[in-house]
């Protein structure tokens, strides 16, 4: 059997040469087979890949006019586009997700790289003239320094762009961790960088677990610290990297709930809910598993999902397949275990996803959608974060029964509501205590100049990712007053400065 390939860091604009103490193994997902051997961080690793941030932040990026940083992030777009089927590619060989589905999230990145292009417009603070007599006053905005960005599976090129761009725009060094179970994408993306233009040590890759996690949260020229995976790791970076002086934002695990009501739209709300409970097999944060359905058109409801549910192909993502496996095996079995569970507890299993034909070589971690009806708030299925194609429908006789259900949930990412009345739905988007709300839009993703975060459970921090708030991250602010002195001096006053 021919030797597995390596995939190592990628350190100061080159891949590591350095020896690896650790490894672990990337697989197909499709095939279920090994594919290459990922080098593991240690600590000696992570300090290189800071120290190389370090310099070159303090070497000339820390400090580069906005012009030349500008254009480096132009071409980083383009090549981006160039690249993307490539990157997309990368994503379905090791994730497992879809070929359109890979490009979708390169495409969301993007947007990302097509917001911070305009930051010279985003930094540009402000100015008062004459605050006080001959004192003016302005607010700008400087680069932290190192920051690190530590991303989940199931986004291996999107949740890196979501950070990654607007810290390198605002002027900052980045070390990124990806997941080990599929980093190709994101080291892919950091070599991009570097054709683009963007000086070596700007943008590193440290590949690894939780020892190089804590390297990096614990590590003292790291001053910030975005993270996104499950909500008790996020729980974890967050009260660890906060008691290292750190400014974090750790985005955690979701139960995304979509409220149906009597007067909507069935055939848009099923179809909504197939798209968001099974798109990239139920593995996104954004991922709708439980439908909240008032109880008049459940059956109806039921009835056009189960319907859809019979028309998807499941197999192998480059063969023009909806959906895809699952990342892992352990994965698949975890997921499989709640859908006995499911099946124990009293919920009526509608559509049982562990049997189903898969259109695929070898032996992938395939699982196919299933859907549960009837099932309460007490039951493992919708306690947990399943993070499989598994879709819950819960039963309500009321817009109120539906939201205080939503309410009570600890999670709070994202949600929607399908309904033709504008007043339900203004209510609905006052209500309910969760991040990001969709109208008839079940994976309310915000476009990259608007922010992405939860409420509760799903975010701990207080600044959402991109958009303004990014900026606002990866910047900490100053402010200036000054006097230019005119030719007489005021004299001494050793009152507090007030203004005249
Ligand atoms: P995960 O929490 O297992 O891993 C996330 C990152 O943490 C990875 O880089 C991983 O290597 C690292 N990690 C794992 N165990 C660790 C430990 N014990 N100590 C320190 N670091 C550790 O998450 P995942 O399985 O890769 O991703 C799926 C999860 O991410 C789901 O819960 C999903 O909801 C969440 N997610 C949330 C968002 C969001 O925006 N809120 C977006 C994407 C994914």
């Amino acid at each position: 059997m021919a030797a597995l390939a390596r995939v190592t860091h990628y350190i100061d604009g080159s891949s590591w040469d350095g020896p690896a103490e650790r490894s672990s193994t990337i697989y197909n997902p499709a095939t279920g087979r090994a594919t290459s051997v990922l080098d593991l961080a240690d600590s000696d690793v992570v300090d290189t890949a800071v120290a190389s941030a370090r310099r070159a932040w303090q070497d000339g990026w820390g400090t580069m006019s906005l012009t030349k940083r500008t254009k480096i992030l132009f071409r980083f777009h383009e090549l981006l586009d160039r690249d993307k089927e490539r990157i997309a590619a990368l994503i379905t060989a090791e994730h497992g997700k879809v070929l359109d589905d890979a490009l979708g999230e390169v495409v969301r990145g993007l947007e990302v790289v097509e917001f911070a292009c305009g930051i010279p417009q985003l930094l540009k603070g402000g100015f008062s003239v004459n605050a006080s007599t001959n004192v003016d006053v302005y607010s700008t905005r400087q680069s932290l320094g190192v920051v690190a960005v530590i991303s989940p599976f199931n986004f291996p090129a999107m949740v890196p762009l979501w950070f990654v761009p607007v810290a390198v725009a605002c002027g900052n060094a980045v070390v990124v961790k990806p997941s080990e179970k599929d980093p190709s994408a994101t080291i892919a993306l950091a070599e991009l960088w570097r054709e683009a233009g963007l000086p070596d040590g700007v943008v590193n890759v440290v590949n690894g677990d939780r020892e190089a996690v804590d390297a990096l949260i614990a590590h003292p020229e790291v001053k910030a610290v975005s993270f996104v995976g499950s909500t008790p790791i996020a729980r974890y970076v967050y009260e660890t990297a906060t008691a290292h002086g750190k400014r974090v934002q750790a985005l955690g695990g979701a139960k995304n709930h979509m409220l149906v009501l009597p007067d909507a739209d069935l055939d848009l709300a099923a179809d909504a809910a197939v798209n968001a409970g099974f798109g990239s097999a139920g593995e996104r944060c954004m991922a709708i598993s439980a439908l909240v359905v008032v109880d008049t058109v459940a059956d109806r409801l039921v009835r056009k999902i189960k319907e859809r549910m019979g028309a998807l192909r499941i197999g192998d993502g480059t063969r023009g397949c909806d959906m895809g496996p699952l990342v892992t095996s352990e994965h698949r079995d975890r997921v499989r275990s709640y859908v006995d569970a499911g099946a124990e507890e009293g919920a009526e299993l509608v559509v049982d996803g562990r049997v189903g034909v898969f259109d695929a070589d070898g032996d992938g971690f395939f699982l196919a959608p299933t859907l549960f009806d009837k099932v309460t708030a007490d039951m493992s299925i919708y306690a947990d974060e399943i993070f499989g194609p598994v879709l819950s429908v819960l039963r309500v006789s009321s817009y109120e029964e539906g939201l205080d259900l939503i309410n009570a949930n600890p999670y709070g990412n994202g949600t929607a509501i399908f309904t033709n009345d504008g007043g339900a739905a203004r209510r609905f988007q006052n209500e309910v205590e969760v991040g990001m709300v969709g109208v008839n839009v079940p994976i309310p993703v915000p476009v990259a100049y608007h922010s992405f975060g939860g409420w509760k459970d799903s975010l701990f921090g207080d600044t959402h990712a991109y958009g303004t708030e990014g900026v606002h991250f990866f910047t900490r602010g100053k402010v200036v007053t000054s006097r230019w002195l005119g030719p007489s001096h005021g004299g001494l006053d050793l009152g507090f400065p007030a203004h005249d």
